[in-house]
């Protein structure tokens, strides 16, 4: 990691329920800005909408990291410049041909490699904690539903080793984040157009705004929104609540 080493300040967990819980918690006593939980076992990582991220220790890389932006900074676009980071750092260790999916995760071949959740700390709208769980090997564990939709590194070949892994990714974390500060997610939009697994196609988005919405994926905004072409007409989603499948 060379200097980046000296901007994190990482906990390696034998155990825990999830790395973000845990961070949030450490974030609102004061914990500073790059403080890394990484969990060698995570027994209840979570995803979006109180949804579970299945892991299982020495196949699965969980993480969390705290980052304090300068007030007046928004996070709008936070989750999909990290999403960028995570690609970058794929292909550095030789896992090239990932792609993006609106908003929150990594696909390889068209299935979920990794899932990225972004919280905001409570109190502090300028933190954030992030959330990476990335499948080295397929988890034990998972209902066969979401085990037919995920994907692993080490199919067809050995997975990259952890620690490089994680060294790679913080790398590109550093990167990443430093330009978000600075540019906010239009300074990156260009690479997250370069990975978007759906570029130009028909997509069906499903959320808490009512009936699904089925359109063109137009790819992403400034601010991170999709742009969903509705008969000629396009319409920019916020993630919040949204799920996106290939229509
Ligand atoms: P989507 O956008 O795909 O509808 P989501 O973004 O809301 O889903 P996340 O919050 O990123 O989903 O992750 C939770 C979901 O990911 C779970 O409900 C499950 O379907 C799937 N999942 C859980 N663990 C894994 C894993 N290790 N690998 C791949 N997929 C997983």
């Amino acid at each position: 990691l060379g200097d980046a080493a000296r901007r994190f300040d990482i906990d390696v967990l034998p155990s825990c329920d999830s790395t973000n819980a845990v961070l949030l918690a450490r974030a609102e006593s004061g914990a500073p800005s790059g403080t890394v939980v990484i969990a060698e076992e995570q027994t209840a990582g979570r995803g979006r909408r109180g949804r579970s991220w299945f892991a299982s220790p020495g196949d699965s890389l969980t993480f969390s990291l705290l980052w304090r932006f300068a007030p007046g900074t928004a996070p709008a676009g936070l989750s999909l410049a990290v999403g960028v980071a995570v690609a970058r750092a794929l292909r550095g260790v030789g896992a090239g041909g990932t792609a993006l999916k609106w908003p929150n995760d990594i696909l390889k071949e068209g299935r979920k490699l990794g899932g990225i959740l972004v919280e905001l700390v409570p109190g502090a709208p300028h933190a954030a904690v992030i959330g990476i769980g990335i499948n080295l090997r397929l988890p034990a564990g998972m209902p066969d539903e979401v085990r037919a939709a995920s994907a692993a590194l080490s199919a067809g070949g050995a997975a990259p080793d952890a620690n490089d892994l994680y060294a790679a990714l913080l790398g590109e974390l550093l990167l990443t984040l430093e330009t978000f500060a600075t540019a906010g997610f239009a300074a990156i939009r260009p690479r997250w157009l370069a990975h978007h697994a759906h570029q130009d196609a028909r997509v069906t988005l499903s959320g808490d705004f009512g009936p699904p919405r089925e359109g063109i994926c137009r790819g992403v905004d400034t601010d991170g929104a999709l742009l969903l072409d509705v008969d000629g007409r396009v319409e920019r989603i916020l993630s919040g609540e949204v799920s996106l499948r290939p229509a």
